[in-house]
This record gives structure tokens, sequence and C-alpha cells, in this order.
């Protein structure tokens, strides 16, 4: 007697799938091209997704049903090629964050310029103008994010492994902002005295082993200062772009010009998406119309004219700023302030200033990654 299909599918009905428990012929996973010549049996096996972690035995179990069932047959040579109704994702190697759209490092000269305040009111900003988007407390030293979002009790969990067998920190969510922080990890006292090597490969985790999913914008809360952090984080995604936070004040300045140079430097090259001016004036609640410029006037205005970059916004020196710091909600969360309109703004121009960026082909930090 020889081989026909239907003799094929009823020895492959014995074989189940795992995930569902049902037959691989009732289920339709058998595609409809069964060829048979002579003793050669040969079709193709369809699952739903790529990385089905079932589909290596599944072809041996279907193999060994066929030559089980069909033993009067004498030796069978059976052919299976399995197939994948959704592929899985390519992955760029190079590109360990593929659904991210923009990477964004936010970084001071010095400490206390308000960096920190910038960077988590800019991501609630964005959020409420409806972007997707991502922090991450990338001050080693000093991680205040946990304290500005109200999260100093939270512990990220690990979510189920994914398609690769990985399990992956899920980050935490507020307003609208995905963030993580090695605050959330660490005693914010221990991570002082994290040595520079041990830092980089913590912030390095924070941003490959994280399920960061789908982001319009990642913004990065780096160091003060130039560091090998900031080197390495340069080195392992590809940057957009940074903003560069200072005060008005000539020592802040000066720093702040080094920051530049650092990035827009040929060993890191990354374009400036702009300056912000932080604490520019202070305008007393009592009276919202007075500016008193403690820190100099308008120092950010002239550094982004001498060093050729765009000046994204001057934020005032506002009480309400630092007690919402202090609160867990960031003052851009009150879209109607004065400070409010000031963060939702900034936003505007960093979205204007990094669509001109990539509309002009800038190139983007070099892609170096290190596993
Ligand atoms: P950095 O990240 O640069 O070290 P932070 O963002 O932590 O600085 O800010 C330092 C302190 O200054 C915080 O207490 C913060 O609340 C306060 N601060 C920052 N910007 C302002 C501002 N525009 N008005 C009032 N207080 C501010």
């Amino acid at each position: 007697m020889a081989l026909y299909p239907q003799l094929i599918l009823d020895a492959l009905s014995h074989v189940r799938y795992p995930g569902t428990g049902k037959d691989i012929v009732s289920s339709e996973m058998i595609e409809d091209n069964i060829r048979i010549d002579g003793n050669n049996v040969s079709f193709s096996i369809i699952f739903e997704k790529e990385n089905d972690p079932f589909a290596k035995s599944l072809l041996k179990a279907a193999e060994t049903s066929i030559k089980h069932y069909i033993a009067d047959e004498g030796e069978i040579n059976v052919a299976i090629t399995p197939k994948f109704r959704v592929a899985a994702p390519k992955k760029d190697p190079d590109n360990p964050l593929p659904g991210v759209k923009n990477i964004i490092a936010i970084s001071s000269g010095k400490g206390g310029v308000g960096k920190s305040t910038v960077s988590a009111n800019l991501a609630v900003a964005l959020a409420q103008a409806g972007y997707k988007v991502g922090l991450l407390d990338a001050d080693i030293f000093g991680p205040s994010v946990p304290k500005m979002f109200g999260l100093e009790d939270a512990r990220p969990i690990l979510e189920d492994k994914n398609a690769e067998g990985r399990e992956l920190i899920r980050p935490e969510e507020k307003y609208g902002v995905k963030m993580l922080s090695i605050g959330f990890f660490v005693n914010p006292k221990d991570a002082v005295l994290w040595r520079g090597g041990m830092a980089s490969n913590a912030l390095k985790q924070l941003i490959t082993d994280a399920n960061w999913g789908e982001l319009d914008y990642f913004l990065l809360d780096l160091p003060p200062g130039t560091s090998d952090i900031h080197l390495t984080l340069v080195q392992t995604l590809a940057l957009t772009g940074a903003i560069v936070v200072s005060t008005p004040q000539e020592v802040a300045l000066a720093d702040a010009r080094k920051g530049i140079a650092m990035f827009t430097g040929e060993k890191v090259n990354v374009p400036i998406i702009g300056l912000v001016e932080n604490m520019a004036w202070f305008t007393p609640a009592e009276l919202p119309q007075n500016k008193y410029y403690l820190f100099g006037k308008e120092g950010c205005k002239r550094l982004a004219e001498e060093m050729n970059v765009p000046l994204l916004g001057q934020i005032p020196i506002v009480q309400s700023i630092c007690e919402c710091g202090d609160s867990g909600a960031p003052i851009a969360l009150d879209t109607e302030s004065m400070t409010g309109l000031a963060f939702a703004s900034l936003a505007e121009k960093m979205v204007a200033s990094v669509e001109e960026i990539k509309a002009k082909g800038i190139k983007t930090s070099r892609v170096i990654t290190h596993k």
C-alpha cells in the first residue's frame, strides 16, 4: 500500500501541541502541502510565533508519530519545515532598545543646578502632551527621581521571561512616565561608595535588562559633570542628543560649556538639543510679575548664542518647584500654573529641536555595545 496524505494526517493527529493540549491536525497546524514521493514525506507545521518554545520538540514528536503509526510501510523519510505566522521582530544587535524612538541625555556641568528637577518635570510635561515617556535616573551619586515622584518605597519587580528567555525589570510608572532609578535598588548612602565601573554596569542593566517597551522619548538624568559614566552611556546607546541644564551664574556656565564640549567632541559626537536655564530669576508667589535675577541675567542665552545651540527654556526659581519636588508630585502636573506652562513650552521646544536635528540628518552618537 502506498502512502497518501490522510494516512500522514491520521498519524499526526496523535501529536498534541503542549501549549493547548490539542492535537496538531485539528488545531490546523499542518499546512495543506503534504508531499509524498515514494517513501519520502515532507510538509510544514505552522507555529503562531517565532521562538515558540515547543517548536523543536513538536517537530521531533511529529516525525516519531509518523514512523510509529505507519510502521508497515517500511522506512519513511520525514522532512518537516517549521513555519511561523508572526516573525519575531528582528533584533538589531547594535540597538538594545529597538522600541525607543529618541534617547535624550540630560546633564549639567555641576550639581545642584536643578538638572533632576528639569528632567522630572520635562518627562511629566512630555507625558501630558501625549508622548510615551521613559525616565532613567542615572544620577548614581544622588538619585532623586524616587523622591520627586513619591516612589521612595517602590521596588520594581521582574517580569516573566521574554521570548529570549530573559527576565526583565519592569519600570515603575507614575503620571504617565515609566521610570527606573538606581535608588530603587540601593540605599542612596551606599551608592556614593560605588566605584565607577560598578555604577556603569548597574546603569547598563537598568537600560538593557528592563522592559522599556515603546517610547517616544527616553530621558536619561545623568550625573553632573563629565565622567566615565557619561562615556559608557554614550557608547552603549545611540543618543539622539543631549540637553544641558545650567543656572545663569558664571561658575555654572563655565561648567556647562565644558559639558557641551564633551558631547560635541569627536570621541562622543552627540548633537546638543539645547540649553535649559534653570533658576533664571526669582519670582515671589505674592508678586508673580516681579523678576529678581539672583544669579545674573540671561547667562544661558549668551552661552547658547556663543555655542550656537538653541535655548530651550528659562525656568524661574519658584518655591512650589522645590515643594513639589519634595512632595512627590512634579509641578509640571499643574498645567495651569506659570511654571507648569514653562515646562510645557520647554517640552514643545525640545520636540521641535529633536525633529530639526533628525531632519538635518546630524549624525547621532556611535553605537558600541559592550556586553
Ligand atoms: P541637580 O539634579 O542639578 O543636582 P536638583 O534638581 O536636585 O539639582 O535641584 C536641587 C534643589 O533645587 C532641589 O531641592 C530642587 O527642588 C531645587 N530646585 C531646582 N530647580 C528649582 C527652581 N527652578 N525653583 C526652586 N527650586 C528649585
